[in-house]
């Protein structure tokens, strides 16, 4: 029996191969609670209560509202195999933390919930080390879970914290308002389809592009600076036209996008100029950006020029919301184009 204990002792008093060794054969018996204790449970910071018990219990703070969202990542459908489980780790809380930058709240704390095909000490090192230096750097609290056997499969729940009525919402977009991206776009899917051999790009954009897949940034520190600037905001997980299109039809209005605006450094880069249709669907719909898209009033571009810079962020203004209720896309000389673009939809896209 491996008790809580002496996985402790090994990770202690070993370095970090022979620890793994000594993992690995201690994980001959190791079980559910066993694995837990070892990768999953830290002493709360911010709880009143963490893993350990059925419940894990939130003191929420006065004058604040909890903002709580999910996201599960499933083998072959949200990542290859050959990730590497840091990443993965990364990646698996970065999605969730990006749902709050959208609404602007500030991370408090989040439950895993893991379905795993079998006890892999070293994968399961590096994947909690990928998910506890994201959630440090946030002052994130894992406050519990659930463990099971299964095809491998993470979901996440996050839980910040915004002051009562200031959350960002997707309904708030006014008629006039200005529409803007921050980042850019189309790296991600610049990555997946190198993966899938449908481009062929340079080696060092394509490690560029493949870190930008693997390890995205949620925008918090953006997220928190735009309440009370921004009108309505969402995250760019399945394609800036799909989820600006959830912006539209929550706020009952439409808009027109300048699309020589919206870039990808990369895909546009002397390294490997894409055909701009190519580039114009990685940036349009490519996808798995986690930026966020979202509308604020002409008098507040000062600010955001000035929040820009303070959040070290690059924000770019591609366009207009107003009551046509549609999505016009202009192309760089102001002409309606074709929208012929997809965003993600995991029912119809491949
Ligand atoms: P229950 O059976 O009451 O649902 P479990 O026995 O599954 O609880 O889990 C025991 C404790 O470990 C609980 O506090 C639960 O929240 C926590 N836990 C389970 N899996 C994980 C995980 N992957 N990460 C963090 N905490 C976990
Ligand atoms: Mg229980």
């Amino acid at each position: 029996m491996v008790t809580p204990e002496l996985s402790h002792f090994a990770l202690r008093f070993v370095g970090p191969d022979a620890m793994h060794f000594a993992l690995e054969v201690m994980l001959g018996f190791m079980g559910e609670f066993d694995l837990i204790e070892t990768f999953f449970k830290r002493p709360a910071r911010n709880a009143t209560l963490g893993v350990g018990d059925d419940c894990a219990l939130w003191p929420l703070s006065t004058g604040q509202q909890l903002a709580i969202s999910s996201d599960m990542l499933v083998e072959g459908r949200h990542f290859l195999s050959t990730v590497n489980p840091r990443f993965l780790g990364h990646k698996a809380l970065a999605v969730n933390l990006s749902d709050l930058a959208a609404c602007g709240a500030e991370p408090k704390a989040f439950m895993l919930a893991l379905a795993l095909p079998e006890v892999n000490a070293s994968w399961l090192s590096e994947f909690s080390k990928g998910i506890w230096d994201l959630a440090d750097a946030h002052h994130c609290d894992l406050i519990g879970g659930d463990t099971t056997r299964g095809p491998l499969n993470i979901c996440i729940t996050v839980l910040g914290e915004v002051p009562a009525h200031l959350a960002l919402l997707r309904s708030g977009a006014k008629v006039g308002d200005d529409i803007y991206v921050s980042g850019h776009l189309g790296d991600a899917r610049l990555a997946l389809e190198v993966f899938r051999g449908r481009l062929t790009i340079p080696q060092n954009v394509f490690e560029q592009a493949r870190l930008r897949m693997e390890m995205p940034t949620p925008r918090l520190a953006l997220g928190q600076a735009l309440r009370g600037i921004a009108t309505a905001a969402a995250d760019i997980s399945d394609g800036l036209l799909g989820d600006l299109q959830h912006i539209l039809k929550a706020s009952h209005v439409g808009a027109d996008i300048d699309t020589a605006m919206v870039v990808s450094t990369l895909a546009s880069g002397f390294m490997c100029n894409l055909p701009l249709a190519t580039q114009r669907m990685l940036t349009l719909s490519g996808g798995d950006d986690y930026e966020l898209v979202f509308t604020a009033p002409e008098h507040a571009r000062a600010d955001i020029a000035g929040l820009s810079v303070s959040t070290h962020t690059p924000i770019t203004r591609i366009g207009k919301v107003n009551d046509s209720q549609q999505l016009r896309l202009l192309d760089s000389e102001g002409h309606a184009m074709r929208n012929e673009f997809e965003s993600f939809d995991h029912f119809k896209s491949d």
